[in-house]
């Protein structure tokens, strides 16, 4: 598949709930709504769309949400996708969790061949991990990740970088990170969906926020690549590998290889932008082969680059759409 722009697109990200069990204060406002559970893709829905698009040149899945582990056939879904990667249709089925299930679904997940994970997690200090995330428990996430690496998944951190919140959380993440053997990846807030903060406030760039470590280590750029947005640096002489994802600061949207499917069937090609096909009406009347047609429309309306920096200095409309819906 290619987009209006030459771009090749491989990558599918599906949001399979919008629901989770955390509020974190960037992603969430305190009182959410959800969608009605009968607008939600069924687990026929998620595996059928997602076989067609594998037919489409799609390489690579990322589970995410919400918190996707929180779905209650999230097993099914797991093994259904990961019989892809059996057969070699697929060459990797990921998932983005905040960790917090994560004890009861690592050997699952294991055993239906996903390799590496994604956890968030913003801070290892109990109180301010409490704080972001309004009332949820480190230990449980941590008991998480060391159940993801003894059942032999290759974990990677996210972390949010937040000014005057977790800049000085950073020293003891990567110490954490390289002791455990776990990437870890610096994220900038994006500006989605209302959340009673001040985005602009809270914004930091990513380089900026490493500048605690960068006073201790020394931090040397790598040619490393991933599927993803991240510039990654090796730590020295920490042995961590650390990456960036900068939308704001240093944009990467001229090599975005990504489309994304949401909770309620749609396919939105930039999570910056409210452009979007609905899918799920359509396979409900037509059947799977409106999968087709609908993908052709949806490569022509992924646009060149997000609008974040406009959004956060007010020229443009922050869109309405938390992250929570799109998957981030
Ligand atoms: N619940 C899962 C989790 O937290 O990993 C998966 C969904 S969450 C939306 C995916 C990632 O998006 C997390 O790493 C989270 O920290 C990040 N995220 C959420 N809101 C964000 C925002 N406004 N800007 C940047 N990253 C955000
Ligand atoms: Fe839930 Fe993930 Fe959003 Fe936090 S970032 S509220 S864990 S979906």
């Amino acid at each position: 598949m290619q987009d209006g722009f030459g771009r090749k697109i491989d990558y599918l990200r599906i949001s399979v709930t919008d629901r989770c069990n955390f509020r974190c204060q960037y992603c969430m406002s305190e009182n959410m709504t959800f969608m009605p559970k009968n607008q939600l893709l069924t687990l026929e829905e998620i595996t059928l769309i997602a076989e067609r698009f594998i037919g489409h040149g799609v390489k690579k899945i990322r589970l995410t949400g919400g918190e996707p582990l929180v779905r209650r056939d999230m097993s099914d879904v797991i093994q259904r996708l990961g019989r892809k990667v059996k057969s070699g249709e697929l060459e990797e089925l990921t998932l983005t969790t905040n960790g917090s299930l994560l004890e009861d679904y690592a050997d699952h997940l294991a055993l239906h061949h996903v390799r590496r994970i994604n956890v968030s997690m913003d801070s290892l200090d109990p109180i301010k991990f409490k704080e972001i995330t309004r009332g949820a428990d480190v230990h449980k996430v941590l008991a998480g990740i060391t159940a993801a690496k003894n059942a032999g998944i290759k974990v990677k951190i996210n972390m949010v970088a937040l000014r005057d919140f977790n800049e000085h959380c950073l020293l003891p993440m990567a110490e954490y990170c390289a002791a455990e053997n776990h990437d870890l990846t610096i994220i900038e807030t994006m500006p989605l969906g209302d959340v009673g903060a001040d985005r602009k406030l809270e914004h930091i760039p990513a380089e900026e926020f490493i500048a605690p470590l960068a006073e201790k280590y020394s931090i040397e750029p790598t040619s490393f690549k991933s599927a993803g947005p991240a510039r990654y640096f090796n730590v020295k002489p920490l042995a961590l590998r650390m990456g960036l994802i900068t939308p704001l600061s240093q944009n990467f949207c001229d090599n975005c290889n990504r489309l994304r499917l949401t909770t309620d069937g749609k396919i939105f090609m930039c999570l910056g932008h409210n452009a979007h096909v609905d899918l799920r009406a359509a396979v409900r009347d037509e059947g799977i082969e409106a999968v087709d047609r609908l993908l052709q429309k949806a490569l022509k309306l992924k646009p060149l680059r997000h609008e974040f920096n406009a959004q956060l200095d007010g020229s443009a409309k922050i869109l309405e759409r938390h992250m929570n819906v799109t998957g981030g």
